[in-house]
């Protein structure tokens, strides 16, 4: 072994680093030069043959690599044979170094085309270009929705399976004129993927014409067509929203900003055209000078605001309430909200915000805080003390009149049961004002309840609550109530009082019954015995004298009787029936022509109109039309030769309407108020009572009717009444 030969070779040719096919040949190399070497010619050079053989040979490799550059044909010696071997060994590893690289791009390419949607393709360029095949990547088949190498991939296929039928023409201008004129297109269409009308794609399509380098001539196309549909779909719903967002941005009232703090100064991004609603200013004039902002807003509430913003610088958001000078002069309450944008470095870069007109709301505020302040002051000066109570019925509010009604201080009374300083007498009206809260929440129920007083008894309060518990402002039981003790007091002592008057006015009653009931029975003795004695004698001045004292007794009866019919009136409950007038009537006719007896005619009509059923006191109506008549006749006028009376009633189920008509003497204006007094009579010639019209004013109060007068002296005298039905 030429020991020279080894080491070059071993130094040249790192066995590990090349392709299985090349080590063999470095072997037949060293073989060859083995063989060639001898102990005796340590340096022997190789037989001239194998030399060349050895050299023929990395030739070709070198071939193999695509490398045939011209080699040096100094010879086929030891060192020429050494370094063709090094350069072997060099486009070798470059080979392998390139089969990798290429084996990355692939597939770089592949996976970029499937991430994109995006097809790749080469097509030649002939006259029947479209029946001539060419290559179609897989991502062009996945773009189409075509399975691989089920179809021949040509423009043809292509155009007439996929493409849609309105852009063929579109496609093949575009194509023609790349290939004639341009050398590229760049153009979008449609597809149908899978050849399905249903499936309807957006592509865009790049195509380059690669051409001969010596004739200039169109070889090939070559191209990517990528699905864009998403893209389009979704650059569509973005610029629409877009639209709408601007539509939104020049209608609004509100006023947007964003403004730039990157640089040195202040940039306004963008302010939507409403500025000029509220500040006056236009959108150009906040552009030209970046201060405006700052410059309309009013003097006294500049710091706050400046203050205010410090916490954007923070990243925090701020909301500040402010006036605004508008352009004309005129003071506006704006509200602004800005949120900040950060940069990595915690540096303000940005700042959107919305500034908002609420002077209208401003003034409402104002104007109800105003108000309530007013509202606030009346309560507490009212004499009137306004609680709140909760469900539980605790205080939740009171005014300071309540404190100074019972003497605790508000805070001593905000949060106690209303049971502990009301009295427990009255807990009882407590609960059963509430029952009737539950029952009608929004009806004020009426209470006089006692509070308890701090230095000690209690005062009467006399007031109303109402349940508010649903409320939408205040939530509870709303009492409203003052101090009435005096007032109470006053009206338990004249209960009192007017009770003991009854029970006195009951016993008068009872007495003058049974002391009238009773003196009845002697006079009606009397009476027998002068009529007795009369019969006896004929005596004319004794008869004269006993006449007198008949007509006397029969007076006093009568007046007996008044005062009877006065207490019975008084005494005895009202008894309701139907009234039968015609019968009614008959009785006091019988009982006149009694009356009348040796006097002269007094003619009596009688006029009734019976409409239904009419409900009353018989026995009151009696002795009120009784009364009436008999005075109608006793006061008839001598004068007039035809006296009469006249009762006209009208009755029916609503009531009845009486009238007593006489042409008797008559009864002076001046006395038409007195005639219905006690003991009253117009003259004292007048031999009645004067009890009668008396006891019909009271029994027709008691009936519950009216009476009134129309009288003329000399003329007569008519008498109107209303009685109510009391059925
Ligand atoms: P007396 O018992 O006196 O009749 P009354 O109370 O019935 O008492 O009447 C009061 C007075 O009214 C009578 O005294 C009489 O002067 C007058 N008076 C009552 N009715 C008539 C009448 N129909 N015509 C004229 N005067 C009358």
């Amino acid at each position: 072994m030429n020991k020279e030969v080894k080491h070059l070779i071993s130094k040249y040719f790192d066995e590990d680093h090349l392709p299985q096919a090349y080590v063999a040949l470095f072997d037949e190399i060293s073989q060859l030069l083995e063989a060639r070497t001898t102990p005796t010619h340590p340096s022997t050079p190789m037989a001239n043959a194998d030399l060349q053989a050895v050299y023929q040979r990395l030739r070709d490799s070198l071939n193999v690599f695509g490398s045939s550059q011209d080699m040096d044909e100094r010879g086929a010696d030891l060192s020429s044979l050494i370094l063709l071997a090094k350069r072997v060994k060099k486009e070798c590893a470059n080979k392998i170094i390139r089969q990798q690289k290429q084996l990355r791009e692939m597939k770089h390419l592949k996976t970029i085309q499937t991430l994109a949607s995006a097809g790749s393709w080469e097509l030649p360029v002939t006259d029947d270009e479209l029946c001539q095949p060419g290559y179609w990547s897989e991502e062009l088949f996945a773009v189409l929705g075509a399975e691989p190498g089920t179809l021949a991939p040509t423009a043809g296929a292509f155009r007439k399976n996929y493409v849609h039928p309105d852009d063929r023409q579109y496609l093949s201008t575009a194509v023609d004129k790349a290939i004639k004129e341009t050398g590229r297109y760049d153009i979008e269409y449609r597809i149908y993927r899978g050849g399905d009308p249903k499936q309807k794609r957006t592509v865009r399509e790049i195509g380059e014409l690669v051409r001969d380098e010596a004739t200039g001539r169109g070889l090939r196309l070559i191209g990517v067509t990528f699905d864009i549909t998403d893209i389009r779909n979704t650059e569509r719903a973005l610029f629409k929203a877009n639209v709408e967002m601007r539509k939104l941005f020049d209608v609004m009232e509100d006023v947007f900003f964003s403004v730039s703090m990157e640089r040195y100064e202040q940039e306004i991004l963008q302010m939507s055209p409403s500025c000029v609603q509220l500040y006056g200013y236009s959108v150009e004039e906040f552009f030209k000078d970046p201060d405006l902002w700052f410059t309309v807003i009013y003097d006294d509430d500049k710091e706050a605001v400046l203050e205010n913003n410090k916490r954007l610088s923070r990243g925090e958001s701020s909301q500040v309430v402010y006036r605004i000078r508008r352009k004309n002069g005129e003071l506006r309450w704006v509200e602004s909200r800005i949120t900040p944008t950060l940069s990595h470095e915690g540096k303000l870069v940005r700042i959107d915000g919305i500034v908002t007109d609420i002077t209208k709301r401003r003034e409402a505020e104002l104007a109800l805080a105003n108000s309530e302040l007013k509202f606030r002051s009346l309560l507490e000066n009212s004499n009137d003390a306004i609680t709140v109570a909760s469900e539980e019925l605790k205080f939740l509010f009171v005014t300071q009149s309540l404190s100074r009604m019972i003497g605790y201080t508000v805070d001593e009374i905000i949060g106690t049961s209303v049971f502990d300083l009301i009295h427990p007498d009255d807990h009882a009206t407590v609960n059963s004002l509430v029952h009737a809260m539950e029952k009608d929440p929004d009806a004020p129920v009426h209470f006089e309840l006692r509070f308890r007083v701090k230095d000690g008894g209690w005062i009467w309060c006399e007031g109303s609550v109402v349940n508010h518990l649903n409320g939408d402002i205040v939530k509870g039981y709303i009492g409203n109530f003052r101090d009435v003790t005096y007032k109470i007091r006053y009206r338990k002592a004249l209960e009192a009082s007017n009770n003991r008057l009854k029970k006195t006015n009951n016993e008068l009653d009872r007495f003058v019954y049974s002391v009238s009931h009773d003196l009845r029975a002697p006079l009606a003795s009397v009476l027998g015995l002068l009529e007795y004695t009369m019969s006896e004698t004929e005596d004319e001045d004794v008869l004269q004298d006993l006449g007198m004292m008949k007509g006397s007794i029969e007076k006093l009866d009568r007046f007996i009787l008044d005062i009877l019919d006065y207490s019975r009136n008084a005494r005895l409950e009202i008894k309701v029936n139907t009234v039968d007038f015609q019968h009614l009537l008959a009785d006091i006719r019988d009982n006149l022509k009694f009356m009348h007896a040796g006097k002269s005619a007094l003619r009596f009509d009688v006029n009734i109109q019976e409409n239904g059923a009419f409900g009353s006191d018989e026995r009151r109506i009696s002795i009120l039309l009784n009364n009436l008549v008999s005075n109608a006749m006793r006061y008839a006028d001598p004068e007039k030769p035809d006296p009469f009376v006249e009762v006209t009633i009208v009755s029916g189920a609503g009531g009845a309407d009486i009238t007593v008509r006489d042409n008797g003497i008559g009864i002076p204006a001046e006395y038409h108020e007195k005639i219905f007094d006690m003991f009253f009579r117009v003259s004292e010639k007048s031999n009645g009572s004067g009890l009668g019209l008396y006891l019909v004013k009271e029994t027709i109060d008691k009936l519950k009717g009216r009476i009134s007068l129309q009288s003329v002296p000399g003329e007569g005298t008519t008498f109107s009444i209303f009685l109510p039905s009391l059925l």
